[in-house]
C-alpha cells in the first residue's frame, strides 16, 4: 500500500516540494510512501512556526507536559504492532528488532513522564548573609532535530521526548528513506494533544535542510540542533552551528571494537559478535567494526565465528532471521564500495560476498580476517554486514588498536578477569563500554553518545540529556537591604595557621 504523506507545520499539511518515493528494500519496486521534499524556505518557516508556539508551551507546567509524554507512551504502546510492521516494511529491519525499537520509545516516555515532576533546580548557599542563590532549568527554545533512518522511530524519540518535556518546540527532519515510519510517529505524538506548532515534521533532502537550517539560525529561530547521522555530515552541521554560536548535539558514526581476551568464554563472544556484527545487517551506529582477538585464541574464535555466520538465517525481515535487506539503495551502493576495500592480504570468510540473487537488497555476510591497523577497513565505518578481525598480544596493544580509528561510540571486551575489564574501561576512548556483552544494546535510562568522530561529547537518554534541552539559569536574591558585593563584603574568619600539635 502506497501512503501519501507530507510535511506538517503548525498542524497543517505542507504539500509543496519535489516528489520522493520511499521504497521497501525487500521488494524495491514496492513504494511504501510518496512524499514531497520541502525547500529551504519551508524548513525555515517551520522553525518560525515552532518559535511562535514554544512560548505558550513553555508556560504549560512541567508536570502537565509530563502527562502529555505519558499519553504519547500509551499511544505508541497501543500501536506497537502497526508501527513495528511499518518499520520492517520501510527499512527491512527484522520484525522482532522493530518491536524492540518501538519498546524503546515507550521506555523513554516512561522515564520522562516522571521527569515532568522533577526537572529539579537547586538552592545554593551564598557567601553573604541574607542572600539566597537558586538555579533553574530553562528550555532552550526551538530544537531542530535531524535524524538518520536506521532507527527511524526510537532514536528520534530520544530527542523529541525530552525536548518537548523540557518545554521546547521541535522541528523534526527525518531521513527521507524512512519517511513513512517518521510520519506515523509524528501522528502518534500529535494524537497525544500537543498544541499545533509545538512539534513540526519537515521532509527535505540534506542540501535543502542545511540551507534551511542556516537561514533559521540566522533568523534566531533555532536554539539547539540535534543531529544523528554520519560523521561527515555531522562535522558540517557542527561547523554551521558554531558559526551561529549555537550548540549541536552530534550523534555520529562508529567503528566499534570488540576485544576478546584469552580467558574469554568464546561461545559467548561469538554470540555477541554475531548479533552486533550482523544484526540490522550491520547498520547500527553501535555495530561491531573489528574483533580484536588475542593471538592464542584467534584461530578458534574465527573458526566458531564463521560457523555461526554460516548458520545464520538471512532473508524476509518478517520472518525469524538474523538480518534482512540493507536500508535503501543508497546504503547498498555504499556497501558495495566498502567491499572494494578488501585487499589481497585479507582472508575473506565464509565465502561469497556482495548482493544475493533476487530483487531485494540482501547482501552476504562477510568476515575479513587478517585486517591490519592501517587498512581502510580497520579505520573507517563500514555500515553493512562486514566485520574485520585482527590479532593482538597484550591488553595495552588491544586498547591502542581499539582507539586507533578515532571514533569512540561503543566498545566491548570479553574476559573473565575483572582487572582486564576495568583497565579496558579506563583506557578505551568510547562513550559506552560493554563487558561480556556485545557493542549493541542501549537502555533508555543510561547515557548514550560518543567521542571523537562519533560525536562532540553530548549524551542522550536518562537525566543526562536534560542538559541538551535546558540551559541553567542562576538567580541570586539579596534581602539584606544593602548592596553586598561578592568577594569583597565577605566575612573573614581568621585561622591560626602557625598552630602545630
Ligand atoms: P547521513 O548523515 O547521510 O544523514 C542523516 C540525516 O541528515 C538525514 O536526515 C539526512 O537527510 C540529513 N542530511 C544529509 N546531509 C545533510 C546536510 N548537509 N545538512 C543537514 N542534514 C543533512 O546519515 P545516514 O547515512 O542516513 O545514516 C547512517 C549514519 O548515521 C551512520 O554513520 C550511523 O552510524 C549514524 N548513526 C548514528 C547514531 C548515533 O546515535 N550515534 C544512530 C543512528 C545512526
Amino acid at each position: 500500500m502506497t501512503r501519501q504523506i507530507t510535511s506538517v507545520i503548525g498542524g497543517k499539511n505542507a504539500p509543496e516540494g519535489s516528489p520522493y518515493s520511499s521504497t521497501n528494500p525487500a521488494r524495491p519496486s514496492e513504494v511504501v510512501a510518496t512524499v514531497p521534499l520541502a525547500d529551504a524556505a519551508t524548513f525555515a518557516r517551520a522553525c518560525r512556526t515552532a518559535a511562535a508556539a514554544q512560548k505558550e508551551w513553555a508556560r504549560v507546567p512541567a508536570p502537565v507536559r509530563g502527562r502529555v509524554i505519558a499519553s504519547i507512551g500509551r499511544l505508541v504502546e497501543a500501536n506497537t504492532e502497526s508501527l513495528a510492521r511499518l518499520v520492517t516494511e520501510e527499512i527491512g529491519k527484522p520484525y522482532a528488532e522493530a518491536l524492540g525499537e518501538v519498546r524503546e520509545i515507550v521506555d523513554t516516555c516512561d522515564f520522562f513522564l516522571g521527569e515532568g515532576r522533577r526537572l529539579y533546580g537547586q538552592t545554593v548557599p551564598s557567601e553573604m548573609p541574607d542572600k539566597n542563590l537558586f538555579t533553574f532549568r530553562v528550555p532552550v527554545g526551538v530544537a531542530a532535530v535531524i535524524t538518520a533512518g536506521n532507527f527511524p522511530v526510537a532514536v528520534p524519540s530520544w530527542y523529541l521526548v525530552p525536548a518537548l518535556l523540557c518545554g521546547n518546540a521541535v522541528v523534526w527532519k527525518p531521513a527521507e528513506y524512512a519517511a513513512a515510519s517518521a510520519h506515523a510517529l509524528y501522528r502518534l505524538f500529535a494524537a497525544a494533544g500537543l498544541p499545533d506548532g509545538v512539534l513540526n515534521i519537515v521532509f527535505a533532502d540534506g542540501a535543502r535542510t542545511y540551507e534551511g537550517l542556516d537561514q533559521a539560525l540566522s533568523e534566531g529561530t533555532v536554539h539547539k540542533v540535534g543531529f544523528t547521522g554520519s560523521s561527515a555530515v555531522g562535522r558540517s552541521v557542527g561547523e554551521l552551528c558554531g558559526r551561529h554560536l549555537q550548540s549541536a548535539c552530534l550523534e555520529l558514526g562508529g567503528k566499534n571494537p570488540m576485544v576478546v581476551m584469552p580467558d574469554a568464554d568464546l561461545d559467548l563472544a561469538v554470540e555477541g559478535a554475531l548479533f552486533s556484527g550482523f544484526g540490522t545487517a550491520g547498520q547500527r551506529c553501535t555495530s561491531l567494526g573489528t574483533v580484536i582477538v588475542h593471538r592464542d585464541v584467534h584461530d578458534e574464535f574465527v573458526r566458531r565465528y564463521v560457523q555461526a555466520v554460516q548458520a545464520a538465517k538471512i532473508g524476509d525481515p518478517n520472518g525469524d532471521v538474523l538480518y534482512g535487506p540493507l536500508l535503501d539503495h543508497k546504503f547498498a551502493e555504499r556497501y558495495e564500495e566498502y567491499l572494494t576495500w578488501v585487499q589481497p592480504h585479507h582472508t575473506v570468510l565464509p565465502g561469497p560476498t556482495g548482493r544475493m540473487d533476487g530483487e531485494g537488497l540482501y547482501y552476504h555476510p562477510v568476515v575479513v580476517d587478517g585486517v591490519r591497523p592501517d587498512d581502510r577497513i580497520f579505520l573507517e565505518e563500514t555500515f553493512g554486514p562486514i566485520v574485520g578481525v585482527t590479532a593482538f598480544d597484550s591488553l595495552d596493544e588491544a586498547i591502542e588498536l581499539a582507539n586507533r580509528p578515532g571514533y569512540g561510540l561503543s566498545s566491548s571486551i570479553y574476559t573473565t578477569d575483572p582487572k582486564a575489564a576495568f583497565r579496558f574501561r579506563a583506557g578505551v576512548s568510547a562513550g559506552m563500554v560493554s563487558v561480556n556483552n556485545s557493542t549493541s544494546g542501549a537502555e533508555a535510562h543510561l547515557p548514550f553518545g560518543g567521542n571523537g568522530k562519533s560525536g562532540n561529547g553530548s549524551r542522550q537518554s536518562g537525566v543526562w540529556v536534560l542538559d541538551q534541552f535546558t540551559r541553567w539559569q542562576a538567580m541570586n536574591w539579596d534581602y539584606s537591604g544593602k548592596l553586598q558585593k561578592a568577594q569583597m563584603d565577605v566575612a573573614d574568619i581568621t585561622p591560626d595557621l602557625a598552630f602545630r600539635l
